[in-house]
């Protein structure tokens, strides 16, 4: 039984006591379609319904936990106890009715939170499930196996939210903060050796360039960001000059090549106003065989370049 120190604990019972045990190995994300509190969701658990999930976040960030990690809920259908004794880990979260909106600063700093408690106190590792049974972090609807017949939960927002923000929140803080006193568990330490925990990428390149309305490709130590295979999390942060023509639009794209830098696929490309700084993330996994490069045009009303000053990209990564 291992219950989260800055969660509020609301234990249901006789499920606390009567459900087998698990190994926590992943903890997946879901949305509730009430807009619920914490002790809301509690106590619809405990009068309204034979399932449950582990934790229950509201929208004001108020986080309670009603099942001890180490022991099975159900709100993950095969992923809450698997044949071999691992199981999912399931934070429910308070959302519109149709949980079509996006997670409130208060809910993703506190999943942020957990994510980390999840790695350091459970050993769960810093990458996102490859599938269905792999230890990691995901969201509900991200394998079939993880529901009955389906489910959008937690939603085309949220789902955005979690590549975004929250996972890549979850790995940024738990690779910057040192181990809690309390050791890790051995599982911890065989995944460090197993080699899932990520590598951190950081070039930078202060060289200024101007920027036409062509696409230009930019080397950061070298033009290659990522060799597949690979996944990672990568953001490419540009500081242009700040005083640029009203009406300029930066424009930036990820995209693959063959190891030649032939045969270029493009990612949709992401555009911001005006000068300064703009960032662009990436987190599909590069395949074998394909490098991952970034690409950048600036349009402005009378065609004339405007000047990048300083480019970084940065982010974890794992071999695959
Ligand atoms: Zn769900």
């Amino acid at each position: 039984m291992a219950w989260c120190p800055f969660a509020t604990k609301m234990e249901l019972q006789p499920e606390s006591d009567s459900q087998p045990a698990i190994r926590p190995t992943q903890l997946i994300m879901h949305s509730l379609a009430a807009p619920w509190t914490a002790r809301r969701t509690y106590e619809f658990w405990r009068d309204s319904s034979s399932l449950e999930s582990h934790f229950g976040l509201g929208f004001e960030g108020d986080l309670g936990q009603y099942i001890g990690t180490e022991t099975r809920a159900d709100a993950n259908a095969g992923a809450n106890r698997r044949p071999d004794g691992t199981g999912a880990v399931s934070v429910e979260t308070a959302s519109d009715l149709q949980h079509s909106g996006p997670w409130t600063d208060e809910q993703i700093e506190q999943l942020i939170a957990l994510g980390v408690w999840m790695h350091q106190r459970h050993g769960v590792p810093l990458r996102i499930c490859r599938s269905h049974d792999d230890p990691g972090f995901g969201y509900h609807s991200m394998f079939p196996q993880w529901s009955t017949g389906g489910t959008a939960c937690p939603g085309a927002a949220r789902i955005r939210q979690f590549k975004t923000l929250v996972f890549p929140g979850i790995v940024a803080r738990a690779t910057s903060q040192p181990a809690p006193e309390a050791p890790a568990p051995a599982p911890a330490k065989e995944i460090e050796e197993d080699g899932d925990m990520p590598q951190l990428l950081n070039e930078a390149n202060s060289k200024d360039v101007a920027i036409g309305a062509e696409w230009t490709g930019l080397a950061f130590i070298d033009a290659v960001v990522h060799s597949g295979p690979r996944r990672h999390s990568t953001l490419v942060h540009l500081l242009f000059e700040e005083d640029v023509p009203p009406g300029t639009v930066v424009e930036g794209r990820f995209y693959l090549t063959d190891t030649a830098g032939k045969n270029p696929s493009a990612y949709l490309p992401v555009s911001h106003p005006g000068g300064g700084g703009h960032q662009f993330l990436c987190v599909a996994d590069v395949p074998e065989g394909r490098h991952l490069r970034f690409e950048v045009r600036a349009v402005t009303p009378d065609g004339a370049p405007v000047q990048l000053l300083h480019r970084v990209v940065s982010g974890p990564y794992w071999a695959i």
